[in-house]
């Protein structure tokens, strides 16, 4: 049997689409050809690029004044891509500052305009999500990272200010409705909770584009991707056949709304285990706690490896923490099933009767 998949990324993804995914490495609907050598051009893919795009505007209820793109280089490069194409070098931006990934954004944000961290939780590890004061009208954006994958936290209201939010949703995209009015663009590297490394997602307000001075590379410039339908240069046509496939299986089980409460379910019972329990604890802030990377430690740290040995043997792979928190990271995407939970809440107990 396939053991529990837990790592945070790349991760897992719903059971259907490998299965899916291999035939079309053989076969792709019927051309004889496999998807891997098919020209990005033919009709069969760009047939491939328009379902994908049309079906993250179904499922996230994205209207026309936003376009979907499907590009390359990680959401790493939509930390200065993003400023590169609405910040002007006299306009300031507010950051929050929620742990690894914000503080990268932040670094690559500074050579394009004035950034202001308006908001951290540094001083705790990013064990909360800080509030924001004021309504920030005096900003082009404010960058939030709506899940932290790495300390384990997550907005669960996302902020209402006075400017545009640009949000890094790489680790909790398609996992709950959004409202799209909130943001001028949304950006998730798809390989945490949509598909498989090697595409991005940006979700951008049409109108934002082409009011800075500066000059911007061809490949960088958001308009370039946006007249040719995402497809400017080769685009990375498995990731993204591979993303169609489990945004097919988002909507057969019945989209962002149905998967929420599935999402609420699984975290909230293991939590609940991890809180019921003597030996182990989740130190992020209740109101916080991320229902996508459920971050927990173990109180007799001489137990960590032990802890780590048992669940590996009992088929939870993936669980150890990163580095800069320690202890265990339990990654619970969409494509987790309960039956999964179930076993790692199991593994939790044992260990806890055997040694709490
Ligand atoms: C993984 C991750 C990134 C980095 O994504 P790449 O695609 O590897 O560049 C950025 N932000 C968040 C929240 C992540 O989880």
């Amino acid at each position: 049997m396939k053991p529990h998949n837990f790592y945070a990324g790349p991760a897992i993804l719903p059971k259907p689409v490998f299965q899916e995914a291999a035939d079309a490495v053989l076969n792709f609907n019927g051309t004889g050809l496999s998807i891997l050598e098919i020209s990005h051009r033919s009709k069969e893919f760009t047939a491939v690029m328009e379902e994908s795009q049309q079906l993250v505007k179904d499922l996230l209820n994205i209207p026309d004044t936003h376009e979907v793109l499907f590009l390359t280089g990680g959401a790493s490069s939509q930390f200065y891509m993003t400023c590169m194409n609405i910040l002007g070098s006299d306009q300031k931006a507010a950051y929050v500052d929620t742990g690894t990934w914000s503080t990268k954004a932040i670094k690559e944000a500074k050579n394009f305009g004035q950034i202001e961290v308006i908001a951290s939780s540094k001083d705790q590890n990013y064990n909360y999500i800080p509030e924001i004061h004021g309504d920030c009208a005096e900003y082009r954006f404010t960058h939030i990272t709506t899940n932290n994958t790495i300390f384990g936290t997550q907005y669960q209201n996302i902020p209402s200010l006075a400017c545009p939010l640009v949000a890094d949703m790489s680790s909790d995209i398609f996992s709950r409705p959004l409202n799209i009015d909130k943001y001028d663009i949304i950006y998730a590297g798809a390989q945490k909770n949509l598909g498989p490394a090697g595409v991005t997602l940006v979700i951008l307000r049409k109108d934002i584009l082409g009011k800075v001075e500066r000059n911007i590379p061809t490949m960088l410039n958001y308009q370039t991707h946006i007249d040719k339908g995402s497809s400017f240069n080769t685009p990375p046509v498995f990731p993204i056949y591979v993303s169609l496939l489990s945004l097919r299986w988002l909507k057969s089980i019945g989209g962002v709304a149905e998967i929420e409460n599935i999402n609420s379910a699984k975290a909230g019972k293991l939590y609940q285990t991890i809180d019921d329990s003597k030996l182990f604890f989740a130190p992020v802030r209740n109101e916080d706690r991320s229902k996508m990377n459920v971050v927990f430690k173990i109180r007799n740290e001489e137990l960590q490896d032990d802890f780590l040995r048992f669940s590996t043997e009992s088929d939870c792979i993936g669980i150890k923490g990163h580095r800069s928190v320690g202890g265990f990271r339990a990654s619970i995407y969409n494509a987790m099933e309960m039956d999964g939970i179930n076993k790692l809440c199991d593994v939790i107990n044992d260990f806890d009767q055997k040694h709490g």
